[in-house]
């Protein structure tokens, strides 16, 4: 049994955090630990370890000893309201340190002034392994010296433990890291083997079972996990679960556009101090999270009442209670997600509620806490909010977001419980509610809306928030992060929100609400205007004709592209038909699926893109050897030439199609013309390396069409990873390097007569589908979702200008001289 001391992280007297004056932590739902009324004003490392986050206000950091255990340290009582004001920060994320290390300096002066308390807590937060023996309290302590006694509690072994072992280690592909969606994926994989499986990333590793310890690992898109296994059939769990975690764990790599609008948006949110006078208009600025503009009345959720008993009436009868409120609550979600669409974010979300539900470690917990007692109910929360703390303190906005879908699930089951409503809104809404709250609830939509919340506007959250994505996908428009002051709007207050502007309105004039219905019908009907014309063939002004395919990445998105006006597929990934299975799909299998594809597009191009797997997106019944660099390795073609039976098998099904429609076959990731006599009966080839675009007019000679793929161009050409937010602003597929790329690519086809299209996801971007044109692209495959608007905006093009700015863009110096350039050719679209 490990036992070992926490050392005083500042001088001052030690007080039991039962008096502490913030209810989460005197009633050690964050976990058990000591305050400090602190006279010293250095917190410094209570043992040696390792610093595994550091809040983005500065306040509070959580160390890593190296025993295992790990210490929230948080200075003063909600501080995190000061965002940093009073603070120094003296270390970072990931740095080791010594007892003693100075790790933040804090201002007294501007915390007695400013915060609700001065006292510094040391508390455990992985309490499920490590108890408190020993503890010095009420009494003078000097920083450094002994105080809190900690002993290792060894969990019972419920895992197949022994056998085979194994290791793998993949690039975490998920464009927002490992939130909870990814890691709900991630855990439902894992538990499907017997033995244990742990995932580490730097000093931290977590249960891989747990979505919750996978969240806490606070992994963001680029880290490299090492997965271990062990047990019955290890390799292939570990390679199982690598791949998954290589290929993205469901969540889609974010167009460029929107990675640099989430971070320019991110933090702009602005607290305006004013009150609201009735009849005085006030403007509140946050982030747009979901587009649309609305008017109507602010509405605010009910305090409902719990009476939550602390004391437990027996371990076996609470243990019953928290079980058959578990299983009530997963009906509950069962029946929501029924009418759900099953394919849309809102399921996706209320599936990662419903694995939280099952988390192993929230359980375990839960029992922990009513085997000492407690009621189900006061277990439940003790349980879930330790994670939720610990979340809530990562430096990753979004993974701290993800706290609110935690407190969610912990609603649910306490108001089951405690038999009260677990909704927070009323059962009446009132028409034209626009709901005003702290944080978005994802529940709050999935079963209050009923059509009747008609915007929501939120003080904190980030655009990326599970309550945001499911606004989104009910069309509801939003708008997030816009501070403490919309606390104060009062209930019924009348207001307008702009979530293209991500502006809120309180109080509008008479002026302001005029001019917002003019502008209200003006969208509404251009958008009716544009649907309405979506069939047809798309042409400029000036008669130019262009097309406009789709991009499809499964079968069920055919009927969707369809029904918005695609005349065609410019773009099938066909890497559905081969992830996630344990070998390669038949001819048969493949070709009932492209049949299928090509009849709902009765006649209209199809373009098959061969297999683009490889490097870190490996098959499991393929492996390849581990690469230093993934992305700069054996992927699509290059991968596919090695596996001759494999690319054979896929071009006889393509083959086999039986359509009236114009076949063409794609060739991802083309760099020479080697590669396409090596697939000689391939017809098109696909321009994404950038020596490949800058010899297009050499591989033209033997395709018959080139199709530009603006993704990884950019990627291999700015030299930046496409999924590694860090590096997204150089990513820039606007930068006139890139668009020089894009030119000579487009000259090369002309010059030998073939017709080129680009199908990356810049084409979706109405502006620089304009760009495009004006470099000489015909043809656009794009996401199926906005080709009603970019035909009427082509339709509004005359080609020459377009040529005019194209020419234009190529002699400016930066993505960002671009944009405005484009911006103010066409403001409005
Ligand atoms: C591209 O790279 O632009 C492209 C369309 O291919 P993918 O996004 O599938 O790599
Ligand atoms: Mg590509």
């Amino acid at each position: 049994m490990t036992t070992f001391e926490l050392a005083a992280p500042v001088s001052g007297w030690a007080t039991p955090l039962e008096q502490v004056p913030d209810a989460a932590f005197a009633q050690k739902m964050v976990g058990d630990g000591i305050a400090i009324d602190p006279t010293s004003s250095e917190l410094r490392a209570p043992c040696d370890g390792v610093v595994v986050s550091l809040h983005e206000a500065h306040h509070a950091c959580i160390v890593r000893c190296r025993d295992g255990a790990e210490v929230l340290l948080h200075i003063g009582i909600d501080t995190v309201n000061l965002r940093g004001e009073g603070f120094s920060p003296l270390t970072r994320p990931g740095q080791p340190v010594k007892t003693g290390d100075p790790l933040i300096v804090f201002d007294m002066d501007v915390l007695a002034r400013k915060a609700r308390g001065l006292f510094t807590l040391m508390v455990v937060v992985n309490g499920d392994a490590y108890a408190i023996s020993k503890r010095v309290q009420d009494r003078a302590v000097t920083v450094g010296e002994p105080l809190l006694g900690l002993v290792g509690i060894a969990g019972p072994a419920k895992e197949e433990t022994d056998g085979e072992t194994a290791e793998r280690t993949a690039i975490l592909a998920a464009s927002h890291g490992l939130h909870a969606r990814p890691a709900a994926m991630l855990a439902d994989r894992a538990r499907q083997h017997a033995g244990v499986v742990r995932i580490a990333l730097r000093e931290r590793s977590a249960n891989a079972k747990s979505v919750v310890s996978l969240m806490t690992l606070g992994a963001r898109s680029g880290d490299t996990l090492t997965i271990a296994a062990r047990g019955r059939q290890a390799g292939r769990v570990a390679l199982d679960l690598a791949n998954l975690v290589a290929e993205g764990l469901g969540d889609g790599i974010a167009s460029v556009a929107q990675e640099r609008a989430t971070v320019a948006e991110a933090g702009r949110a602005r607290e305006v101090a004013t009150l609201f006078p009735a009849n005085r208009e006030v403007l509140l600025r946050g982030t747009g999270a979901v587009p649309g503009l609305v008017q109507g009345y602010a509405l605010s959720p009910i305090r409902r009442e719990q009476s939550i008993p602390k004391e437990g009436a027996g371990a076996a009868k609470e243990r019953q209670l928290l079980a058959d409120a578990i299983v009530g609550v997963r009906r509950d979600l069962e029946s929501v997600l029924e009418r759900v669409p099953l394919a849309g974010p809102g399921a996706a979300i209320l599936k990662v509620h419903l694995s939280l539900l099952a988390d192993p470690d929230i359980i375990d917990a839960a029992h922990d806490a009513i085997d000492r007692g407690r009621s189900a109910a006061w277990a439940w929360q003790v349980a879930i909010e330790r994670y939720a703390s610990v979340l809530s303190a990562l430096s990753d906005p979004l993974l701290a977001e993800r706290a609110v879908d935690l407190r969610d699930v912990e609603n649910r089951v306490v108001a089951f419980l405690t038999r009260t409503h677990a909704s927070r809104l009323p059962a009446e809404l009132p028409a034209h509610a626009i709901l005003v709250v702290d944080e978005l609830r994802p529940s709050d939509l999935v079963e209050n809306a009923a059509g009747r919340i008609i915007a929501v506007c939120t003080a904190r959250g980030g655009p990326n928030s599970h309550g945001a994505i499911m606004a989104a996908s009910m069309g509801i428009p939003a708008v997030v992060a816009l501070g403490e002051a919309l606390s104060r709007v009062p209930n019924g207050a009348p207001l307008i929100v702009d979530g293209d502007q991500g502006a809120v309105r309180v109080f509008p004039g008479e002026g302001t609400r005029r001019a917002t219905v003019d502008e209200m019908f003006r969208r509404v009907t251009r958008r009716e205007t544009n649907r309405a014309a979506r069939h047809q063939e798309s042409r400029t002004k000036d008669g130019v004709r262009i097309g406009v395919l789709a991009n499809l990445g499964r079968p069920g998105d055919v009927a969707d592209a369809m029904g918005n006006g695609a005349e065609g597929c410019g773009l099938l990934r066909t890497e559905f038909l081969f992830l996630h299975r344990q070998n390669a799909p038949s001819e048969d299998e493949q070709l009932a699926e492209y049949q299928e594809i090509a009849k709902t597009l009765g006649g209209r191009p199809f373009t098959i893109r061969t297999l683009d797997v490889g490097g870190d997106k490996a098959l499991a019944y393929l492996p390849i050897e581990a690469e230093e660099n993934p992305a700069l390795g054996l992927r699509g073609i290059r991968f596919a030439l090695r596996q001759p039976k494999l690319l054979r098998t896929q071009i006889r099904a393509i083959l086999r199609i039986d359509s009236a429609a114009t076949i063409r076959i794609l060739i991802p990731m083309v760099s020479c013309l080697a590669e396409v006599r090596a697939v000689r009966a391939v017809v098109e080839a696909m321009i994404e390396v950038p020596i490949a675009a800058v010899t297009t007019d050499l591989l033209a000679r033997e395709v018959d069409f080139v199709s530009i793929g603006t993704n990884d161009l950019t990627q291999y050409g700015a030299a930046a990873d496409r999924g590694n937010p860090h590096v997204s602003p150089f990513s820039d597929g606007l930068h006139p390097g890139i668009l020089r790329l894009v030119a000579q690519a487009v000259t090369g086809a002309r010059t030998r007569q073939r017709p080129v299209s680009v199908c990356g996801g810049m084409a979706s971007d109405p502006r620089a589908a304009a760009l495009f044109i004006g470099l000489g692209v015909r043809e656009v495959s794009v996401l199926p979702i906005v080709i009603p608007d970019l035909k009427a905006f082509i339709a509004s093009l005359n080609v020459p200008e377009c040529a005019e700015v194209a020419t234009k863009t190529l002699e400016l110096s930066s993505g960002d001289e671009v944009r405005a350039l484009l911006n103010r050719t066409w403001p409005v679209i």
